[in-house]
C-alpha cells in the first residue's frame, strides 16, 4: 500500500505539467486525488483522478469545492496550491497593470483563497499538509520577470506566516513551499512557442544556468511534493524545498 493510503488530496492546476505529474503520483501512492483546473480537458485521459473545474482566483469556486470535498470525500488531508501563470519576458516599465493584476490574481490570490477555504478542512483531518508551489524566482529573481518574482516571493512568505499560525494553533497542519527551477512543462509554450528548437532553446538555457546542466522533469518536482504531503516530512513546516538542479546557489 502507498504512503498516502486513505488520504484525500486536492491539486490545483492539475491538468498539465507539475500539477498533473503530482496528481498522478499522489494517486499512485494511494490518495484519493481531486484534480482541479480552470481547463480540465487535459484530465480526460486520467480516469483515476477526480476532475474538478475550478478557477483558483474565483472565491465562489473554492467555497463550492470545500462543500463538495466534505460531502463527497469526507474532508481533505493534502492541498497542493500549484496553479500558476507567467508573463512574457519584459522590463518592469513595459508591464501593463492589467497583466500584473491577472498574474497576481492567479499566483497570489489563488494561493490565498485556497488556503483560506481549505485550511478548516485540513484542520479537521487532524494533520494535514499544505504545499504551495512557488519558484526559484521567489528566492532568486531574474530580470524581465519582476511580476512573476513578486508573486512567487509573496507565496514564499505567505507560506511561512500560515505555517506559524498553524503551529501556534497546534492543529497539526504543516505548511511548506516548493521552489522548482527550470522544468520542462507547457508553461513555456507562451514564452517560447512550441516549434522545432523549443526544447533546444530551453535545454541551452539549462546547460548554461543550471549546475546539474539539464532541465528538471515534472516528475522530479512531484516526488518532492509527495514527500511534503506524506508523514515522512513530519518535522518540516514553514520550510522551502528547492528543486532546481543547484540553480539557487548562484
Ligand atoms: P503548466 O502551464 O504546465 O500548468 C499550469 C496549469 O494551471 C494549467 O493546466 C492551467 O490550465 C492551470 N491554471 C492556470 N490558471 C488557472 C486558474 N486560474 N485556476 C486553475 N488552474 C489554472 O505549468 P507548470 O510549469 O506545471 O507550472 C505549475 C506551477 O509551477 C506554477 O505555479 C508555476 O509558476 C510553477 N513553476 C514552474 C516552473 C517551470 O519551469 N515549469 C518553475 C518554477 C515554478
Amino acid at each position: 500500500t502507498g504512503t498516502l493510503e486513505g488520504r484525500v488530496a486536492l491539486v490545483t492546476g492539475a491538468a498539465s505539467g507539475i500539477g498533473l505529474a503530482t496528481a498522478l503520483r499522489l494517486a499512485r501512492e494511494g490518495a484519493t486525488v481531486v484534480a482541479a483546473d480552470i481547463d480540465p480537458a487535459g484530465l480526460d485521459r486520467h480516469p483515476e483522478l477526480h476532475r474538478l473545474t475550478l478557477d483558483v482566483s474565483n472565491e465562489a469556486h473554492w467555497i463550492a469545492a470545500a462543500a463538495q470535498l466534505r460531502d463527497r470525500f469526507g474532508g481533505l488531508d493534502v492541498l497542493v496550491n500549484n496553479a500558476g501563470i507567467v508573463l512574457a519576458p519584459q522590463p518592469v516599465t513595459a508591464v501593463g497593470l492589467d497583466d500584473w493584476q491577472r498574474l497576481m490574481r492567479v499566483n497570489v490570490d489563488g494561493v490565498f483563497l485556497g488556503t483560506k477555504h481549505m485550511l478548516p478542512l485540513l484542520r479537521e483531518s487532524g494533520g494535514g499538509s499544505l504545499i504551495n508551489v512557488s519558484s526559484i524566482a521567489g528566492i532568486r529573481p531574474s530580470a524581465n520577470a519582476a511580476a512573476y518574482a513578486a508573486s512567487k516571493g509573496a507565496v514564499r512568505l505567505f507560506t511561512k506566516a500560515v505555517a506559524l499560525e498553524c503551529a501556534a494553533a497546534g492543529d497539526g497542519v504543516r505548511v511548506n513551499s516548493v521552489h522548482p527551477g527550470l522544468v520542462e512543462t507547457p508553461i513555456w509554450d507562451d514564452l517560447i512557442p512550441p516549434a522545432p528548437g523549443r526544447k533546444t532553446t530551453l535545454e541551452a538555457l539549462a546547460a548554461r544556468d543550471v549546475p546539474l546542466g539539464r532541465l528538471g522533469r515534472a516528475e522530479e518536482i512531484a516526488a518532492g511534493i509527495l514527500w511534503l504531503a506524506s508523514d515522512a516530512s513530519s518535522y518540516m513546516t514553514g520550510g522551502e524545498l528547492v528543486l532546481d538542479g543547484g540553480r539557487a546557489i548562484g
